[in-house]
């Protein structure tokens, strides 16, 4: 049992001035493996106070120093490595496979590249005769989801860290237990008293308080589109910044020259990684007409490689996070079938021998008209929308046709086809065919995916301020 009845501030851990607590429960068996105290408004007034106070000496650090900061952290969080991964799969239910390949590498990748960015990192610039300074925009505050627990903490943090902004994170209910794990990490490598705060607790009181906090700069949250909006209007109360990574409808555009198997397997792999519980995930597969009958047998096929069972037993696809997140994945497959969607794999209900644990089908609509609840709204699960396109424009047209913008993917052979394609579509990240992550290239969304950008260099500077100062003596 984890049990974890403090919050993290001002360098030590103390004990929540409220009695309430949560319980955190493991969506593959259905148990309860913990509990964390739910923080009062009065717990994150004294975490804001601890960030503030840490603020004007944090702020003025080197570079050199945050470098090494960010590279000790980034090694402790090596040595941590089977725990982190042990932890995400208990409290998540992901996959070890998919807890250490994907979790644990993200948190990690996160760490170093802020170190590499900051080493190139320009904080004083000359402009026709004038200088630009950019400084640490203050106390920033925090408030990740569950569906990638390292990953969407780290980029945070270490951009933050990496600008001189102290902060207050208050992580996801359901996934706490990884936040402890960074925490203990950056108590472990020495970072100044205050720097660092966790505030554990619900998104009404703690989440709310952050976004309306006098004394908080800046606000950083991944998440909903309906928690995003209430921040906005929290955050305009304080004319307080914010940062907004959201939800994602994407397009897999299909061109007609697409190795089918190759293109096949991977839109399924969107919907199987992280049981489809990712933001960016492609869950509209756009084929051209003609391809309509080969695609959705090599889709049918592809599943087979993404086998549904115990996180722990190698499985590619585990639980859904919680009972709730099953409930609303379970309506939308039942929405789709109402609308006249055509079933080609999956459906209601749990795969067949898992009883236990908040599994689903992985699920393949076709005869998808993009106007369907199914292709306009954000799942949160394994399941994939598949539209025909009859010429590029109208594949491009079908592409950008929802609120979200947050990423693309083109499969295809000819260049200028490819080039077309990956322009034309509004998002704020389009990978062509297999191209490989980069942790130094900026990720974020157009439209309602969101406000900013996180990641390397474009991630730093949403912890800054710009200051211009005319006539600085040189
Ligand atoms: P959510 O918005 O319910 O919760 C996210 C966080 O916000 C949690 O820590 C929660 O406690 C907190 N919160 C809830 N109510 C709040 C309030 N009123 N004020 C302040 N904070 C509040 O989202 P979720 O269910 O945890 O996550 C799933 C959603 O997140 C999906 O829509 C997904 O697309 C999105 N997401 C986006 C990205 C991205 O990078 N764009 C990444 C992951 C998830």
């Amino acid at each position: 049992m984890r049990n974890y009845l403090k919050h993290y501030i001002n360098g030590e851990w103390i004990e929540s001035t409220g009695s309430e607590t949560e319980e955190v429960i493991n969506p593959a068996t259905e148990e309860v493996i913990g509990k964390i105290s739910l923080g009062t408004k009065e717990d994150l007034d004294k975490a804001v106070k601890a960030a503030r106070d840490a603020f004007p000496s944090f702020s003025q650090t080197t570079k050199e120093e945050r470098v090494e900061m960010l590279e000790n952290i980034a090694k402790e969080y090596e040595n941590r490595k089977d725990e982190i991964i042990e932890t995400i799969t208990d409290e998540l239910g992901s996959p070890l496979e998919i807890s250490e390949n994907i979790h644990f590498m993200m948190g990690y990748n996160h760490f170093s590249q802020a170190a590499e960015s900051l080493k190139e990192f320009s904080f004083v610039e000359e402009h026709g005769g004038h200088t630009r300074m950019k400084e640490s925009i203050g106390v920033s505050g925090l408030i990740t989801p569950w569906n990638f627990p390292t990953n969407q903490t780290s980029t945070k943090i270490a951009s933050a860290f990496a600008a001189g902004s102290p902060v207050v994170l208050k992580p996801a209910e359901l996934t706490p237990f990884a936040a402890i794990i960074l925490t203990e990490i950056f108590d472990k490598v020495g970072v100044p008293k205050g720097v660092f705060n966790l505030v554990n607790g619900s998104g009404s009181v703690i989440g709310d308080g952050i976004s309306s906090h006098p004394d908080i700069d800046f606000v950083s949250f991944t998440g909903s589109g309906a928690t995003g909006e209430k921040i906005m209007k929290n955050a305009s109360e304080t004319i307080k910044k914010v940062a907004l990574e959201l939800g994602g409808k994407s397009p897999l555009v299909v061109l007609e020259d697409a190795d089918v198997e190759g293109a096949a397997k991977a839109a399924v792999s969107h919907i199987a990684t992280n049981s489809g519980q990712v933001c960016s995930a492609a869950t509209r597969t756009l084929i051209p007409s003609s391809m309509k009958q080969e695609f959705e047998e090599a889709m049918k096929k592809a599943l087979d490689d993404f086998p549904v069972g115990d996180p722990r037993e190698g499985n590619y696809i585990g639980p859904l996070v919680s009972k709730k997140q099953w409930d609303t994945v379970q309506s939308y497959i039942e929405k789709g079938i109402e609308e006249g969607a055509t079933l080609i794999a999956g459906g209601t209900g749990k795969p067949e021998g898992l009883d236990k644990g908040y599994y689903t089908k992985p699920t393949i609509f076709t005869d998808v008209d993009n106007q369907m609840v199914i292709a306009q709204e954000e799942i949160f699960g394994p399941v994939m929308t598949v539209i025909t396109y009859d010429s590029i424009e109208e594949a491009l047209e079908i592409a950008n046709e929802t609120i979200y913008g947050l990423a693309g993917y083109v499969y295809g052979k000819d260049p200028e086809t490819l080039r077309k394609a990956a322009s034309g579509i509004r998002a704020g990240r389009v990978k062509v065919n297999d191209a490989d992550a980069d942790f130094s290239s900026p990720f974020g969304g157009f439209k309602q995916s969101g406000i900013g950008r996180e990641w390397g260099d474009y991630g730093i500077e949403e912890y800054l301020e710009v200051k211009t100062i005319l006539g600085y003596p040189s």
